[in-house]
């Protein structure tokens, strides 16, 4: 069957919306499905701020003409610094009007193999043909929920990516279990909403990264500690910096360097967001009965107690077997180490003509790939890779490397 595509694109968040803007350059036939920004938008507490700087926010475009700054420039709308999530969204939707206005805000429903390339049912009916598929479908399928609260409803306990309006528990005792930066935001923001919230970590403390800005900002000191996307304890930052250097590390090295560098702490300037919250340490859940509209606890510590709601910010685990779109046949044929598929150069899976970007690229590409940071190295690489690719079997590509967009400066009056 003749595929109607180069690339077929899935997902339209951060890594989604870099490759496609990259891909377009090129001049490829790109179709690309997903909601701009989507998990942004739904998944995360309203009123959240982003955890990583200025410099590691910002998506990627050939030249980057399509920065932060140029957002702020030409929309009129001020982003402040720890960057509020509804600008970040914004700024999302701005980028992609400009680099990716090829869009299809749809959803992708099966992706299976099939002689020369791929086949890409969508939600709607319409299958599309295509050489390669880029997958860039986030983490949304991967979040943990704690087996304590299996048997109760959501309006009981629910998972952090499942409340986006935190509002709705003023005046409700709320436990919120984790101790990363969800957890610890979430905490702030249900206490500043009137909640009677109670933190609950596993661990003996809290760990806080960002105490001392001045070992990151101030120069040269920063610059030698930390890498500008500031992933990953001092030092080691630099290499999860530089993904292709990162890759070639004995694997004993990448994964210890990788539990040290995604593990759940919070970032400063929340720290005083705290200070009258609860905060338990060295406690756990050990289960959990509904009792009327509340919820009861048996703690670890032999104590119990009746909470109106259970937040479970307990993290994410990557397993692309949970990407309900992926065929039977495409996961057996993938190369899996825990849940994370095995991706060659190129972000190239087992399956040829298969990638993968963002969390799952996490094994074979280090910790950088789950931030907003590991988009602009993803992007770039996996559109030289489906380029160089296309021009090895001798097709041409239309229009190589168009001119990026230029962004026209104009204000925009609306609120602050
Ligand atoms: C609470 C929280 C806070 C975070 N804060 C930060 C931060 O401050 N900085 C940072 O760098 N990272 C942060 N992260 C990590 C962040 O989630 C990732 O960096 C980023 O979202 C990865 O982008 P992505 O493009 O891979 O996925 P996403 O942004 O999740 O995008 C996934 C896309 O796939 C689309 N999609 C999914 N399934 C389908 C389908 N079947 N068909 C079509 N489209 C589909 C969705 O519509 C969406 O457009 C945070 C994560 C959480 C949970």
């Amino acid at each position: 069957m003749k595929a109607t595509s180069d690339v077929v694109v899935v997902g339209a968040g951060p890594y989604g919306l870099s490759a496609a803007a990259h891909l377009n350059a090129y001049g490829l036939k790109v179709r690309v499905f997903g909601e701009t920004m989507s998990f942004w938008d739904r998944n995360m507490p309203e009123g959240m701020c982003l955890r990583s700087p200025w410099e590691a926010s910002q998506l990627s475009s050939p030249g980057r003409p399509l920065t932060i700054d140029a957002f702020q420039a030409a929309t009129g709308k001020e982003v402040s610094r720890p960057i509020p999530i509804k600008r970040f969204v914004e700024y999302g939707r701005w980028f992609q009007s400009h680099a990716v206005p090829n869009l299809e805000q749809r959803k992708v429903a099966e992706i299976e193999r099939e002689a020369g390339g791929f086949r890409v049912r969508l939600a709607d009916g319409e299958v599309v043909r295509c050489e390669r598929v880029v997958i860039a479908g986030g983490i949304a399928p991967f979040a943990v929920k704690l087996p304590q609260f299996a048997g109760l409803p959501r309006e009981l306990a629910s998972h952090s990516s499942e409340q986006r309006d935190l509002t709705r528990f003023r005046g409700q005792k709320v436990v919120v279990i984790g101790g990363g930066q969800s957890a610890l935001e979430s905490a702030a923001l249900l206490h500043e909403c009137q909640a009677d919230v109670e933190l609950m970590v596993r661990e003996g403390a809290v760990q806080w990264t960002w105490q001392r800005p001045w070992l990151h900002t101030f120069q040269p000191i920063g610059v030698v500690l930390y890498a500008w996307p500031d992933v990953g304890p001092a030092f080691i930052s630099h290499a999860v910096a530089r993904p292709n250097l990162y890759r070639m590390l004995p694997r004993s090295v990448q994964d210890s360097w990788r539990i040290k560098s995604i593990r759940p702490n919070g970032v400063g300037w929340l720290k005083p967001r705290l200070r009258d919250v609860n905060i338990s340490t060295g406690l756990a859940v050990l289960s959990a009965a509904a009792r009327g509209d509340q919820v009861e606890l048996k703690l670890s510590d032999g104590s119990h107690g009746l909470v109106d709601h259970v937040l479970m910010a307990t993290g994410y685990h990557v397993d692309v077997r949970k990407y309900e779109f992926l065929a039977t046949s495409l996961v057996s044929a993938l190369r899996l180490v825990d849940g994370c598929p095995i991706l060659g150069r190129g972000f190239e899976s087992s399956v040829p003509g298969l990638h993968f970007l963002g969390a799952p690229a996490v094994y074979s590409y280090g910790p950088l790939m789950r931030f907003v940071a590991g988009a602009d190295f993803a992007a770039r690489t996996v559109a030289t890779t489906v380029t160089r690719a296309r021009r090895t079997v001798g097709r041409q590509i239309a229009h190589p490397l168009r001119e990026p967009p230029t962004v026209v400066a104009h204000r925009i009056s609306e609120e602050a």
